[in-house]
């Protein structure tokens, strides 16, 4: 690809730019310039089209556009039942895209959550379970396909600009996965020595639990010792990151993951925003967030991409409801990050890609950010990887109608190794499980979080078209839509296990043993 956009940028076109399509540039070069140029340009689409497997006449391979919050609660956008004066440009996104409301991630915690979001996979197939900390030794296995490797195989540039969580050591950063180009935190932002659990103690203790928080260009750390200041920065910093990555690669297609570190605790924003929403932190990270999406978009149009570019925003999990204040909400949904419940496990999803998907139009059928990897290589004629993944393809669901129904029979939550819940259409089951839960307690206040409580649900079926909040439990009024759930669940025990009992389909994560 490197070689076909050299030829034919040597003719002086923009062969990713929809403004300049190749019809209208053929037309220009019969008239202006000799027939044998004419020629090569026909040789080059044809080439494009055998061996890139896009029609180069019609459309070219979109860019991609990842935003991924941290711990953003379904609510809080304004297209979501959030305050629309916070959200501005995502009230506009949402006006010009789709908003998926039945919209998942596969586990309700940070690096599980990630880990199904690049390859395709449920975060037990692969291995990565929870939110990896600083003395973890495993990351992602660089045996699975991420979708920045995926993108490669169409000559993408690639970029991720944020919190990574998928293994801190060298060998589990993003170069190692695909990635052209990295900055940002190598994982959570309160996983450093001002972590409330550890503040009463003297620095040196401190630092034994939580050790200094390294920030990361590439492949090498460029401060080792990350400050409340720097983190005042981190949104800016990415944001500006990644207009520059766009503006110095328009000329061919990208993939660019923006995995915010905010809206996680601690909450940080830039001087500009701090009090500027006049309803609190949370409300002023969530302005600065806004205006990321907006410098986003303002680069997209000024380099005339913003109609081919596949644009994504959606969360890694649900609010993390004990730090009360400085939590989102996932109103009506029930509980937040860390349970199986829908206000954990379904977050918000917009979409806009303004030459495929109709404006101000809304998807309810369910889907998972593991479909993402399967999505976008049908998107841009990519091969997926020899091994099994989870994900289907939901660019019908993108793109279609809508009457097109989810390609998923089920839906599978996992809490650590146990299956917790299936949701199937409208419907959702439990398996009996413990939660954590505050129980009507109010949650904590200004960055210091209040305890869970644990709780306990038997088996338990909800019928989400009426219910979203997980309350009535129809479990006796329908006995076989309980039953075809079950039956669902163990097909997934057999491929990906249940509690004790290992699956026949599980991979290795990466081990830094093993790699080095
Ligand atoms: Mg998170």
């Amino acid at each position: 690809m490197a070689i076909t956009t050299a030829a034919v940028q040597a003719l002086d076109l923009l062969p990713h730019s929809t403004s300049l399509s190749l019809v209208s540039a053929k037309q220009s070069l019969m008239a202006s310039i000799p027939v044998f140029r004419f020629l090569v340009l026909l040789m080059i689409v044809g080439f494009c089209r055998c061996v890139y497997g896009w029609d180069a006449t019609t459309s070219a391979p979109p860019n991609i556009v990842l935003i991924f919050m941290d711990d953003m609660g379904y609510a809080d956008p304004g297209p979501f039942g959030g305050d629309a004066e916070l959200t501005p440009n995502l009230n506009e996104m949402a006006a010009e895209g789709r908003r998926f409301t039945d919209f998942y991630v596969s586990q309700s915690v940070c690096s599980a959550s990630r880990a199904s979001l690049l390859t395709g996979c449920y975060n037990i197939r692969i291995g990565i379970q929870g939110a990896l900390g600083p003395k973890s030794r495993i990351g992602l296995n660089t045996g699975e396909m991420t979708i920045a490797e995926l993108c490669r195989q169409k000559a993408y540039a690639t970029a991720c600009f944020g919190k990574w969580h998928l293994g801190h050591e060298v060998p589990f950063l993003p170069l190692q996965h695909g990635f052209d180009e990295y900055f940002g935190l190598p994982y959570s932002n309160d996983m450093w020595p001002f972590h409330p659990e550890v503040t009463h103690l003297p620095v040196e203790e401190r630092l034994r639990s939580w050790p200094n928080l390294p920030l990361i260009e590439n492949n090498t750390v460029i401060d080792a010792e990350v400050t409340a200041e720097d983190q005042t920065q981190l949104t800016r910093r990415y944001t500006e990151k990644a207009v520059s990555f766009i503006e110095r690669n328009y000329k061919r297609p990208f993939f660019l993951y923006l995995p915010h570190s905010m809206v996680h605790v601690p909450l940080f924003s830039g001087s500009e925003f701090q009090g500027k929403s006049g309803k609190g932190t949370f409300s002023d990270v969530l302005m600065e967030i806004d205006w990321s999406v907006g410098q986003i978009v303002q680069t997209l149009r000024r380099f005339q991409l913003e109609n081919n570019t596949l644009l994504i925003f959606t969360s890694d999990n649900g609010p993390w409801l004990s730090y009360g204040n400085h939590a989102g909400s996932a109103a009506p949904l029930r509980e937040g990050k860390g349970t199986v419940f829908d206000g954990g496990c379904r977050v918000p999803c917009i979409m806009k890609w303004p030459d495929r998907i109709s404006p101000g139009s809304t998807c309810s059928e369910p889907a998972m950010t593991i479909d993402l990897l399967p999505t976008i290589a049908e998107l841009m004629g990519g091969t997926l990887p020899d091994h099994p993944i989870d994900g289907k393809s939901i660019s019908g669901l993108m793109c279609g109608e809508a009457e097109i129904k989810s390609p998923h029979d089920a839906l599978y939550f996992y809490w650590g190794p146990e299956l917790q819940a299936v949701r199937s259409g409208r419907w959702k089951m439990h398996f009996p499980h413990n939660y954590r839960t505050l129980n009507g307690v109010p949650g904590g206040k200004d960055g210091m979080p209040v305890k869970y409580e644990s709780s306990k649900i038997g088996e338990a079926l909800f019928d989400l078209s009426q219910d979203p909040g997980e309350e009535q439990n129809v479990l006796l009024m329908y006995p076989a839509i309980a039953e075809k759930l079950r039956s669902l669940a163990t097909a997934a025990r057999t491929e990906l296990g249940d509690g004790s009992t290992r699956g026949s389909g599980l991979r290795p994560a990466g081990q830094l043993e093993s790699v080095q």
